[in-house]
């Protein structure tokens, strides 16, 4: 997963500003590096609470660049994370993620322990709590 965001790092990495003043010559580097990770890992296990990956990155980084940068910036992040996001789309699904952590229903049994059923990919919850799901999609339609 992390060439994606060596990837991003890679075709960013000459616009970078460093801090003239910071000790640490290459710390904006450091940060940004890290960032992209992040984001590659959250929306590796994480995706269905991640709404907007590229506009969270670029919002997390974009400090680091000089404002005539920005826009590149933004569509190479797109571009990027789109690509990871069709990756993982095509995983297949073994029931466990990229990282070899067993996949889980996003939902609570009527005890309140996590269900333990198998998510379906397109929307990470077992058959039997589909019904989660389009309430979920009404909220995300009424909130927006
Ligand atoms: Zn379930």
């Amino acid at each position: 997963m992390y060439r994606f965001s060596r990837a991003i790092y890679r075709e960013l990495a000459d616009e970078i500003i460093e801090d003239p003043h910071s000790a640490c010559t290459h710390a904006h580097h450091e940060r940004v590096l890290r960032a992209c990770e992040a984001a590659i890992e959250r929306l590796a296990t994480d995706r269905h609470y991640f709404a907007r990956p590229a506009r969270t990155l670029f919002s997390d980084i974009r400090a680091y660049f000089p404002i005539t940068a920005q826009s590149r910036v933004l569509h190479v992040i797109e571009r990027y994370l789109a690509f990871a996001d069709e990756f993982l789309r095509r995983e297949p699904n073994n029931g466990y993620d990229v990282y070899g952590n067993p996949l889980q229903c996003r939902a609570s049994t009527r005890k309140g322990t996590p269900c333990q059923r198998m998510p379906l990919p397109h929307n990470g919850y077992c058959p039997s709590h589909q019904h989660l799901a389009e309430t979920e999609e009404l909220e995300s339609w009424v909130a927006a």
